[in-house]
């Protein structure tokens, strides 16, 4: 597994960055990507993976790259990794695009956050996905589970023994730093570009930040209107660390795991639809144009082709800042994808990591 060739190890992060800064606002209204802080651009919109089937995922690449998608959010627990890797490869031999035009995330699974074993699930990743290195490599969950080896069960999931009497998680202690000190060894081995965390709060941020070597480039986590989380987003542009939203439709990726309500769909939510009217857009598009226009960079999913036209057209209009404003009123705090929730219900096991 050849490293990248255009890496420069620690140099490339310490070059100033361009967006994260309330002053450059206007040019975060209108820009098709963000600026990290190692001076590579992340495209602002990326095609999410989750719950994309194994059997539509290569086409779904394909036509996601003819629509005009460069930024792909992949991980291993997604478990279609090898899917999404044949499509890679068609995109890089049949179809004659370049490795270089498209941003590519992975994650690390929970169940490899022993040091030992975090290069072998980012080389696992590559395999899969048959790539020589990844753009960001990303801490999936601040949450360190007991390890199961690849050869047994991939991707592991939540579950530690499935075929137990009482299948639950079970847990590891392993401080987090020590999972990112051999995060930074992937970055300086040239396997990605840039390495991040998601679903991280500020705490859990600023002891990161006070250990690491190399800070986290990015911060994935759950945001849409009804968790706007907004001293997280300030604390992520003061420290230089990209903000991108997951579940940027809220409810929507949730109903079909009975984790939402059937009425609570962001998209039917006033003031959305008259928003979206206003601008003879999607109400999909405003919620998306929304959170590119307060800096961060989203990623929808949709296995949709219609949609995936839909959700890249969110450059051509701009909302109001009163529109902005009463987007941002919408906010209650609603975590769809929390683990002291699902993981008891589910799982079988009490796992909060928020509170
Ligand atoms: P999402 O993108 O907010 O919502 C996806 C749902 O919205 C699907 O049911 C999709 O259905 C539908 N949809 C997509 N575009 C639409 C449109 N224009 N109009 C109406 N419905 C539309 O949710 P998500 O998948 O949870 O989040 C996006 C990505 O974030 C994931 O795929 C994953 O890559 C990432 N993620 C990361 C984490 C993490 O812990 N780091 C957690 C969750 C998600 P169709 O497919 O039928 O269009």
């Amino acid at each position: 597994m050849s490293a990248h060739p255009g890496h420069t190890g620690g140099k490339r992060l310490f070059s100033s960055p361009v967006f994260c800064s309330p002053l450059n606002d206007k040019l975060m209204k209108t820009s098709t990507q963000l600026t990290l802080r190692s001076g590579d651009s992340i495209p602002a919109v990326g095609l999410g993976m989750w719950k994309v089937s194994p059997g539509q995922s290569a086409d779904l690449i394909l036509a996601a790259a003819g629509a005009g998608y460069r930024h792909f959010d992949c991980a291993c627990d997604y478990g279609n990794e090898q899917e999404v890797g044949s499509g890679f490869k068609r995109l890089f031999t049949s179809e004659g695009y370049s490795r270089e035009e498209f941003w590519i995330t992975s994650k690390l699974w929970n169940t490899f956050h022993r040091p030992e074993h975090v290069e072998i699930a980012c080389r696992k990743s590559l395999d899969d996905l048959q790539l020589d290195f990844l753009d960001l490599y990303l801490i999936h969950f601040p949450i360190a589970q007991r390890f199961v080896p690849i050869e047994q069960r991939y991707p592991p999931g939540w579950i530690f023994d499935p075929a137990a009497p009482a299948p639950k998680m079970e847990f590891d202690r392993v401080p987090i730093i020590d999972t990112w000190r051999a995060m930074e060894r992937l970055q300086q081995q040239g396997l990605t570009r840039n390495i991040g965390v998601c679903n991280f709060g500020t705490s859990l941020l600023r002891d990161l930040l006070a250990s690491a070597t190399i800070p986290p480039a990015v911060l994935q986590v759950e945001s849409h209107p009804y968790l706007t989380q907004e001293k997280l987003l300030k604390f992520c542009q003061q420290e230089q660390i990209v903000y991108t939203a997951f579940s940027p439709f809220g409810s929507l990726s949730y109903h079909e795991l009975g984790m939402a309500s059937p009425g609570d769909n962001l998209l039917e939510v006033p003031p959305i639809p008259a928003i979206a009217a206003a601008h003879r857009k999607t109400p999909a598009q405003v919620l998306l144009r929304w959170g590119i226009q307060r800096g961060t960079s989203v990623i929808p999913k949709t296995s949709n082709q219609t949609r995936l036209r839909e959700n890249l057209d969110v450059f051509s209009f701009e909302l109001t800042d009163q529109e902005m404003q009463s987007i941002s009123a919408l906010n209650q705090s609603h975590r769809y994808n929390d683990p002291g929730h699902f993981c008891q219900t589910a799982f079988n096991t009490f796992c909060p990591i928020y509170e």
